[in-house]
């Protein structure tokens, strides 16, 4: 993937290096974490955490840096954030970006709850915020998936597609469905719809990402492919299998790793977001 040199201008806060314990309101010995209402890329935080009631601290924001971090993996997601968001502005009428792109380490209060890295990246339709641990890259490539610039680039873009879901009502539509949903079956299945539509609003960045920023972000040959073997890597069938648990379609959130690709290359090959409707038929 062709980006060194481009422009920045994801918006990116930077918490790294703020102690990753810090909740904000202080001294409450939270064993629990809780995150509710978030979007996450591909970890289901069931098997790792609990979620609990949200605590009162859970909304105040810490206050990182604002701006321009100089490591390359802070540079790439300033320059990529910016092209995702160039992208989404000529495909979506009145399209904001995100407040922020938020880099942190361990754990930061989000206005969702208080945000782990063990959960992966998500975003919080609340603070209308991506939140990103650059941890997860290794963790990503512990999984299976590519470690190319790509790989990274899609789940970014992924989480921005939870902020374009948030803008266009989807995000919403889908919790109340959940909320009327008579088994949990059912609402899985609305869930993993809004996932597949956020690897489908990937598929889309990536087939516009050259034609805008004048063209310094770009995809390369071998690019689409370490996208769908990343895609596949993070299929819940995947994940269960490799968590050693069965297979158990019923419960899955994200999708299959068959239609985590089908929709990444979907959105690619049509470069339209119309073309993901992945809802139809549900
Ligand atoms: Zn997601």
């Amino acid at each position: 993937m062709r980006w060194q040199g481009g422009r920045r201008g994801g918006g990116i806060e930077d918490r790294r290096g703020m102690g990753g314990g810090a909740v904000a309101g202080g001294g409450i010995g939270v064993a629990v974490l809780a995150l509710i209402g978030y979007f996450v890329f591909g970890i289901d935080p069931s098997t790792t955490t609990q979620v609990a009631s949200q605590f009162g601290a859970a909304g105040a924001s810490q206050e990182g840096r604002e701006g321009t971090p100089e490591d390359q993996a802070g540079l790439f997601v300033d320059v990529v954030g910016r092209n995702i968001n160039e992208v989404w502005a000529q495909k979506l009428d009145g399209y904001q970006p995100p407040a922020n792109i938020v880099l942190y380490e361990g754990g930061t209060p989000t206005g969702c709850g208080y945000g782990q890295a063990a959960f992966g990246p998500f975003y919080c339709p609340a603070d209308r915020q991506v939140y990103l641990d650059l941890g997860f890259w290794q963790e990503m490539e512990r999984m299976g998936a590519s470690g190319a610039d790509f790989a990274k680039a899609y789940v970014l873009a992924h989480e921005i597609g939870h902020h374009v879901q948030t803008l266009t009502g989807a995000s919403e539509q889908v919790q109340r469905a959940q909320q009327a949903a008579r088994s949990e079956g059912e609402a899985n299945r609305y869930s993993v719809a809004l996932e597949l539509q956020a690897d489908c609003y990937a598929g889309v960045w990536a087939a516009n990402a050259s034609a805008v920023s004048g063209g310094e972000v770009a995809l390369e040959p071998g690019d689409l492919e370490e996208g769908l073997r990343t895609a596949s890597a993070i299929g819940d069938d995947a994940l269960q299998r490799n968590s050693g648990r069965g297979v158990n379609p019923e419960s899955f959130t994200h999708g299959s790793s068959e239609q985590r690709m089908q929709w990444l290359q979907r959105g690619y090959q049509s470069g339209d977001p119309a073309a993901c409707d992945t809802f139809a038929g549900l």
